[in-house]
């Protein structure tokens, strides 16, 4: 992760010298002269993270920067070091009080400098890697090992998020919820290694049946959730008519035997996202009406 560094100050030599020694310790270093133009380019994607902020400037004065930066939301947020004359105890306090990391006094100290810079890449450089770690397990808790597809929490946390984004225009969601037939039947007649089996197949089935942006998960032991876009419910029901007649011709098998599988299908269609309703509402009616289906006798589609 290479560090890149934002020296904020309106003295156009210092801001000079302190770039020049960063380039020395291997730091790139973009240079701002005003607060509102440091804030400008924390405003940017991949901001900079290691912050160099004099205190009294034009624009912002570097502990007003060191406020409003705090406030952005971010998984990766800046070392920020105020650099300045100011180094009286309060002074200090006040620094570190309002959100910046370390304090080096003007003039600068080399050494002392470059052993905070050092220090602030330390800290980047750990963050960075614990960022890496979370995400490793974030992947790991989101996945389904059997079928490789999201698991029940994560592909509710993503639809919820589709929901929240604005700027679903014209089509609306098909909600659907659909469950293997008589499962239990299939372990029980060709044992649970072809069980697993069929599961990861449907996975694959159902992947390809749909598109990269549809939304699929494993909610359940054999029970999935799909969401996609369309125009109308004519629309949706012949979409669903295809993967219901898609996955009964299919031809699962295990060791060279055949396995019959069918699938029966729950589905309710979303208009427009009602703020009041969340992935857990829109569930619960496309698994009651997989109730139906089911009671009528599976291999069937009902909508609610
Ligand atoms: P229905 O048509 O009403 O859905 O009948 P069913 O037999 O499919 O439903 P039931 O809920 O009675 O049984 C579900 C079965 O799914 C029981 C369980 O052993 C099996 N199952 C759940 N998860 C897995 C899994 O990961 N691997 C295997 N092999 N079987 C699983
Ligand atoms: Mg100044
Ligand atoms: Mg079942
Ligand atoms: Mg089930």
């Amino acid at each position: 992760m290479p560090i890149t560094a934002l020296i904020a100050d309106d003295d156009k030599a210092t801001a000079k010298l302190v770039e020049v020694l960063l380039k020395k310790w291997g730091v790139e270093a973009v240079v701002a002269h005003d607060g509102l133009e440091a804030l400008e380019i924390m405003m940017q994607d991949e901001p900079p993270t290691l912050l160099l902020f004099d205190w009294e400037m034009p624009g912002y004065s570097g502990i007003e920067l060191c406020q409003k930066i705090r406030e952005i939301d971010t998984d990766n947020p800046p070392y920020i070091i105020i650099c300045t004359a100011r180094d009286s105890a309060e002074h200090i306090a006040e620094g570190l009080n309002k959100g910046a990391n370390d304090f080096v006094s003007k003039p600068f100290n080399t050494q002392v400098l470059r052993a905070r810079v050092e220090v602030g890449k330390r800290t980047l450089e750990l963050q960075d890697r614990l960022m890496s770690a979370m995400s490793r397990l974030d992947k790991l808790a989101s996945y389904d090992e059997l079928t490789g597809l999201m698991n029940r929490r994560a592909v509710f946390e993503r639809i919820n998020e589709d929901f929240a984004r604005a700027g679903r225009t014209k089509s609306c969601l098909c909600f659907t919820v659909c469950d293997i037939d008589w499962f239990k039947q299939v372990n029980d007649n060709y044992g649970h290694p072809a069980g697993d089996a069929i599961l990861n197949e449907m996975g694959k089935l159902l992947t390809q049946q749909l598109r990269p942006y549809d939304r699929l998960g494993r909610v359940g032991g054999e029970e999935f959730l799909l969401v996609f876009a369309v125009d109308d419910k004519d629309n949706a029901e012949k979409v669903l008519e295809r993967i219901r007649l898609a996955i009964a011709a299919h031809p699962f098998q295990h060791e060279e035997t055949h396995i019959p599988v069918t699938m029966s299908f729950g589905a309710t269609l979303i208009d427009t996202i009602d703020n009041a309703m969340r992935v857990e509402d829109y569930f619960k009616r496309a698994d009651d009406a997989l109730y139906t289906s089911k009671a009528n006798g599976r291999n069937c589609i009902t909508f609610l």
